[in-house]
């Protein structure tokens, strides 16, 4: 835990954080989402528009079929009633970000429906979040602020890009059921990892196809009544949200407990400074005037429709965690890990269909051991190499150690596994005449730590497997080594 974490931990005590979060999701469909604009982060600005979705006169909106079905997906992710009507209706507000004057969204029949998910706590439990509704609407224009920082605040001038406008996006809304910032950030980190599984975004969040903000309020603990709420905006990645929120309810205890009280208004996050400045207040919020749109007839959901979408989701998340406990026999925690992106979950199971050797808790120790390390380092490891590095451990031909420098060296270089162990001579040596003579010469060199062992110092032994390894280069068997070494330091 981080000091500021600890220390907003400490004053908390008393109050009791609620948090919501509203999540935008960019769907990953080939065109927008009432025009046959093709999507494509980073083409030359205003490239990809057309009279529809720049609001020429007399235009009018088609809705994209498959981004329809991306929402009916993440609705059924998210254990969402999926509505048998669902309608559009029209956000209006005044911005150069949006030709329309208005943002086609939905207000009163939102797509999905009341839902939860159930978010695994790091300690074999789970809490659940509610979520309130995810409905469908289009995304705003780009602007780029020009002559400053990129803040619109020092700019001279503005420029607009009308490509990301209509891009098909997805709300989730959650309940307030929120509890600390490391709650968020793991329902967060559940949330992409279901996205990405079912495929309906990128969730990028540098490129913004996955934006957060979240909703912050405190109550005395005990209480039910809900305090006025702040709202943090636009958080561009997991950890500064957490920050984020542990900063606002540091700058919120300290206002309440200072006497004064907390206004709801719009905040901003500053990752590298730490700071929370505001937005807007209450005062400037917008009144957005939503009414049913007439170009749009409202969208009838059959239950067929909504079978014909569950047919082509891929396994969740949750449900692969599950799995992998029964069918690998691994604890829960390994599950969770080895879950927490499903490129790592389909690199495992990838991983022990190669193996022939190797039991399933050692392919999860490796895959979230060295795998991750190695990933971590922008190594790419395939699971052929892991899977043969792994058997050759598993067969105790290599040591665990020789194992990690021969994964290395593959994922670099190339090469199999057991050529290289074979053509360099790493196997394992287990021979007892050779660990015998090792043994005997490190307890000969160290005969204050023999004297200790003897004292009842049995702790030392860990230090005479440490010196046969060295000794051998890592290519002493450390069982065998451990084995032995206790042995002679019997017999001395
Ligand atoms: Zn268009």
């Amino acid at each position: 835990m981080t000091l500021q974490a600890q220390a907003t931990e400490d004053r908390l005590e008393a109050w009791e954080p609620v948090i919501g979060l509203e999540i935008h999701l960019q769907l990953a469909t080939k065109t927008k989402m009432f025009c046959r604009c093709r999507l494509e982060f980073g083409a030359a600005p205003n490239t990809h528009v057309c009279p529809v979705c720049l609001a020429h006169p007399g235009v009018l909106p088609v809705p994209n079929r498959r981004a329809v079905d991306y929402a009916i997906m993440i609705g059924l992710a998210l254990n969402c009633e999926i509505a048998e009507r669902t309608t559009f209706s029209r956000k209006n507000y005044f911005y150069a970000d949006s030709p329309k004057a208005y943002q086609i969204s939905q207000y009163e029949d939102p797509i999905c429906g009341p839902g939860y998910l159930d978010v695994p706590d790091g300690e074999g439990g789970s809490f659940r979040v509610g979520i309130t509704r995810a409905h469908m609407e289009e995304d705003a224009a780009k602007l780029v602020h020009a002559g400053s920082s990129g803040r619109i605040a020092d700019s001279s001038h503005s420029f607009v890009d009308f490509n990301r406008v209509g891009t098909p996006l997805v709300e989730v809304v959650t309940d307030p059921d929120i509890r600390t910032p490391e709650q968020a950030k793991r329902f967060l980190t559940l949330l992409k990892n279901t996205i990405e599984t079912i495929a309906v975004s990128d969730c990028n969040m540098e490129e913004g196809s996955l934006r957060c903000d979240a909703n912050i309020s405190i109550r005395p603990r005990g209480a039910t009544e809900l305090g006025t709420k702040t709202e943090l905006k636009n958080m561009n990645s997991f950890r500064f949200i957490e920050r984020g929120i542990h900063a606002e309810l540091a700058r919120q205890v300290d206002l309440v407990e200072r006497g004064q009280e907390v206004e709801q208004e719009t905040l901003h996050y500053d990752p590298t400074t730490g700071a929370i400045r505001s937005l807007r207040s209450k005062e400037l919020a917008h009144d957005y005037r939503y009414f049913p749109e007439p170009d749009l007839v409202p969208i009838e959901v059959t239950p067929e429709h909504i079978e014909r979408v569950r047919a082509d989701m891929a396994e969740l998340p949750l449900a692969r965690m599950a799995r992998f406990e029964e069918a690998y026999g691994l604890s829960t925690y390994d599950a969770e890990v080895l879950n927490l992106s499903s490129d790592t979950a389909d690199f495992y199971e990838t991983t022990v269909a190669l193996t022939t050797d190797a039991d399933h808790k050692l392919v999860a120790n490796w895959t979230m051991g060295e795998l991750l390390a190695l990933q971590k380092e922008g190594v790419v490891v395939t699971p052929e190499a892991l899977a043969g590095v792994v058997d050759l451990v598993a067969t105790k031909k290599i040591s665990g150690a020789v194992g990690k420098e021969v994964l290395g060296r593959v994922a670099r270089e190339g090469g199999d596994p057991a050529e290289i162990v074979e053509r360099e001579g790493l196997a394992q040596v287990s021979d007892e005449g050779a660990l015998r003579s090792v043994i005997e010469g490190l307890l000969d060199a160290n005969p204050k730590q023999v004297e200790q062992y003897k004292g009842g110092k049995e702790s030392l032994v860990g230090f005479f497997v440490g010196g046969v390894m060295k000794a051998m280069q890592g290519k002493a068997d450390p069982g065998a080594a451990k084995a032995l070494i206790v042995e002679l330091l019997e017999a001395r």
